[in-house]
This record gives structure tokens, C-alpha cells and sequence, in this order.
């Protein structure tokens, strides 16, 4: 998904370097190539690419990352999604909508 973008500027993703000591996990979790690991530091190059998904900060051994998980695109894009669903079998005759 390189290249894809969101609302810019708006992302909670938070990197604290200090605590970072480089294992390589968020570049590697991350779906959308939020992070660059460069001299043993991980670096968020793109920002706004971030879909507040929640797995770096979930597998970050140090707890440096922070992201509010389930508010932003990712969460409004699956709520969407269930709502449709929902929508087409609600109160239908049909089984397959
Ligand atoms: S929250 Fe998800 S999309 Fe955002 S930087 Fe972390 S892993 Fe990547
Ligand atoms: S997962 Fe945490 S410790 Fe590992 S590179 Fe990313 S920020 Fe650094």
C-alpha cells in the first residue's frame, strides 16, 4: 500500500526514539510503510499513510510507539462496512440480500 494516504496530519501514531532500541518490529508489522528503520532507530517517514490499526504499538517490546487504535480510517472504514451488511440483511425476505 505504498502511496496511500489519509487525512494529513490527523494521525495519533506517536514515536518516542529515546525508547526505541531499534528491533525492527513496527517496519515490519506496519502494512502501510509508515516506518524506516535507520541507524538502529525506527523513523516515521510517512504519517499520514497511518490507519491507527494498532500493531506497531502492540508489538513494540519497549512501548514506544502510541496509537489510538480504533478511532480513525481503519475503524470508521470496518463500522461502514458492518453497517452495509446489516442494512442488506435487515428485515429482508431474501437470504443473500
Ligand atoms: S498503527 Fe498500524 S498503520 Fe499506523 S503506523 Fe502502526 S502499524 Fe502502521
Ligand atoms: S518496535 Fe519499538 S523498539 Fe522496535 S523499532 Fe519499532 S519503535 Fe523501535
Amino acid at each position: 500500500m505504498k502511496g496511500f494516504a489519509y487525512l494529513a496530519g490527523v494521525t495519533t501514531l506517536r514515536l518516542d526514539r529515546e525508547r526505541c532500541i531499534g528491533c525492527g518490529m513496527c517496519p515490519q508489522v506496519c502494512p502501510h510503510q509508515v516506518f524506516v528503520l535507520k541507524e538502529r532507530k525506527s523513523n516515521v517517514v510517512a504519517p499520514d499513510a497511518c490507519m491507527e490499526c494498532g500493531a506497531c504499538a502492540l508489538n513494540c517490546p519497549v512501548e514506544a510507539l502510541s496509537v489510538d487504535a480504533g478511532v480513525g480510517c481503519a475503524s470508521g472504514i470496518l463500522a461502514e462496512w458492518l453497517r452495509e451488511r446489516r442494512g442488506r440483511r435487515g428485515g429482508g425476505a431474501g437470504c443473500c440480500g
